[in-house]
Parts: structure tokens; C-alpha cells; sequence
């Protein structure tokens, strides 16, 4: 089920392709849906100020002109479409693949949907889109009374070709998950186990070392916040740090891995499947980008919505770098550095 919080029902939200095709089919109807989000009651001129019905321009959709001032307003200004050469609703169907689909797209398959004729346009737009996935006023989590905290630490990715077995380039991933109960009088709590997820952090940590794991978690956990880990010493300083910690001694017995955080556990399966069967695997170099993909998706899992929207409005307080930027420290000069 779907919920859209902000209720802005002249913003119409495609139930499936078909729908998104009729609701989008042209440049001109992705325009007319960026005014209407970022000037919900009326256009108003940057320049003059006057609240007046913009024109459009048949060869710009992404421009309305006063026509009072004549001057002219990008609608992609603050997005993370500004400047584009790509057409609107190209960036709208990647919006709406990313939020819409389960597990996502790959740049290959979202290349071969959009029938881009170039992969870099593909992966660059899929980026910008990811960039835009971490709202600059991320708040911290766990800090209502009822719910706690799940935090633990695994070995993501990594390949061990011609090198022997082991853990070889495999990146060290912190997980911080609210733990959330259903309501005891709810008709939903007629299994044994009522607990869920609520809000997911995750991010690429140097080492399994206190100041790396309890930096993560003062800077994702509410102070105060119940957080139940293992007793791994790397743990050890969340009371002094403030927190209501509990450390659960597993013993590599997975049973009580499984009693006592479960959640964040089937956080990090669900985010290995994803990163495995979508990606196939990710550099390092890029992981943090996935990471903040995923947690994305998860938190609003019930809101695409609000997530697609998201997307191409908001994403827009963060600057994405260029395709050639990425690579830049990797000297393939190869790849161009054209603005998709
Ligand atoms: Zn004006």
C-alpha cells in the first residue's frame, strides 16, 4: 500500500507504466508537473515578483517566461535536472524506475529501457538521482521512547580472483536500524514476532575500531537511545558516550544473533541480495553511493511517492559530481565529460 503524506493531489503519481505514459507522455506535461511542485499555488516571477500564468516556450520546456518582464525562469533551477541536456521526462522515468521498482535498476538495463544511446548517460543520470538520495538534514534516529536501536558491522563486496580465498578489497559496513513494535490491541499482532524496521543508516567505516563504529553511531543515534549490539569491544564506549546500551554476548551462536537482532541482520541480507543481484557487485570507490541508495528505498519503502518527487525536486540542494569527476582519480581520460 502506498501512502502519499503530503497529499498534494494535483501531483498525480503513476500506478504502473501505462499510467505513467499517460501522465507523462510529452516534455510539455513534465514541465507543467515541475510548476505545479515547486509553485503549488501559482507561478511568481524571480525577477519582477508578479503572481501570473508564465508562458511556455515550444523549444525550451524547461523555461517559463514572465509576461510581465519577459524574463525567464528555469524549472529545473535547484534540481538535480539543472542544465540538462537530457530531455524532462527521461529523468522522469528514471525517477519513477528507482522509486517505483522493488529492487531498483541497473545502468545497462535502465540504458537499454530509455534506449540511451550512450552508457555514460545512463550511469550518470542514475548517479545524480543517488546523490540526491541523502537529504542534507538527515535527523538521527531511535529517539522516541518506544522504539531502540539495532547496530552492527559486516564485510560487504570484494573480489578474491587470483588472490586465494579470504577478504580480500571487501569494504567494512556499519548498520544502524530503529526497531519499531506494532500496537499490542493491533489486528496485525497475531504473529509471535511483532517487531519491524523503522528508519535504516548505513555508511562505509574504516575499521571495526571504537572510534570508528561509536563515530558512526553518534552521528546517526539520538543521545540517549537504547542500542542493542554484540559484545564486540568496538561497542564498549556507547554507555560512556551517553547511550542506553545493551551488549548481547553471541558466542557465533546465530540462534541468539537471531533473538536479539534480528532486524538489523536481515538488513544487511536484504542489502547484499540487492547489491548482488542489481549491481553485481560494487567498487568500493562507489559503495557509499549504493549505500545511500538503498537506504533510501528502504526508508521510504511505503512512500514512493513522496520519493519520486523527492527525487527530482529536493535531490536538488546536493551537487552531483560528473561522470568524468567520478573517474577522475582513476585518470581514464577516455570518458567524456559532457553535461548529461
Ligand atoms: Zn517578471
Amino acid at each position: 500500500m502506498a501512502i502519499d503524506v503530503l497529499e498534494r493531489g494535483d501531483l498525480q503519481f503513476p500506478r504502473s507504466l501505462p499510467e505513467f505514459q499517460r501522465i507523462f507522455p510529452d516534455e510539455a506535461a513534465c514541465a507543467v508537473y515541475l510548476e505545479r511542485a515547486r509553485w503549488g499555488n501559482g507561478f511568481i516571477c524571480s525577477h519582477c515578483a508578479v503572481a501570473d500564468d508564465p508562458r511556455y516556450i515550444s523549444t525550451r520546456p524547461g523555461v517559463l517566461r514572465c509576461r510581465h518582464c519577459r524574463g525567464d525562469t528555469s524549472l529545473t533551477a535547484g534540481t538535480v535536472m539543472e542544465r540538462t541536456h537530457t530531455p524532462l521526462s527521461v529523468w522522469f522515468w528514471a525517477a519513477y524506475l528507482v522509486t517505483s521498482q522493488t529492487p531498483g535498476i541497473s545502468a545497462v538495463q535502465f540504458q537499454r529501457q530509455l534506449g540511451l544511446s550512450r552508457y555514460e548517460t545512463a550511469f550518470q543520470i542514475l548517479h545524480k538521482l543517488r546523490v540526491g538520495m541523502v537529504r542534507p538534514d538527515q535527523d538521527r534516529i531511535g529517539a522516541k521512547p518506544d522504539e531502540h536501536v539495532e547496530a552492527d558491522e559486516t564485510y560487504v563486496g570484494g573480489r578474491t580472483r587470483g588472490e586465494g580465498r579470504g577478504m580480500h578489497h571487501k569494504t567494512l559496513v556499519a548498520a544502524a536500524v530503529e526497531v519499531r513494535h506494532r500496537n499490542r490491541d493491533s489486528v496485525l499482532n497475531n504473529r509471535r514476532n511483532s517487531r519491524y524496521a523503522g528508519r535504516v543508516r548505513l555508511a562505509v567505516v574504516s575499521d571495526r575500531g571504537a572510534d570508528a563504529l561509536c563515530g558512526f553511531i553518534k552521528s546517526v543515534v539520538a543521545p540517549g537511545a537504547r542500542i542493542i549490539t554484540d559484545d564486540w569491544s568496538g561497542y564498549a564506549g556507547l554507555t560512556k558516550r551517553g547511550y542506553d546500551h545493551v551488549s548481547i554476548a553471541e558466542r557465533g551462536d546465530p540462534q541468539v544473533a537471531e533473538e536479539f537482532m534480528p532486524i538489523v541482520h536481515l538488513v544487511f541480507s536484504n542489502l547484499k541480495t540487492w547489491l548482488r543481484g542489481i549491481h553485481h557487485g560494487v567498487s568500493p570507490q562507489h559503495l557509499q553511493a549504493y549505500l545511500n541508495e538503498f537506504t533510501f528505498r528502504f526508508n521510504r519503502r511505503f512512500y514512493p511517492f513522496n520519493a519520486f518527487r523527492s527525487l527530482l525536486g529536493i535531490a536538488g540542494d546536493v551537487t552531483a559530481l560528473t561522470y568524468a569527476e567520478l573517474y577522475a582519480k582513476k585518470s581514464r581520460s577516455t570518458i567524456s565529460s559532457e553535461r548529461v
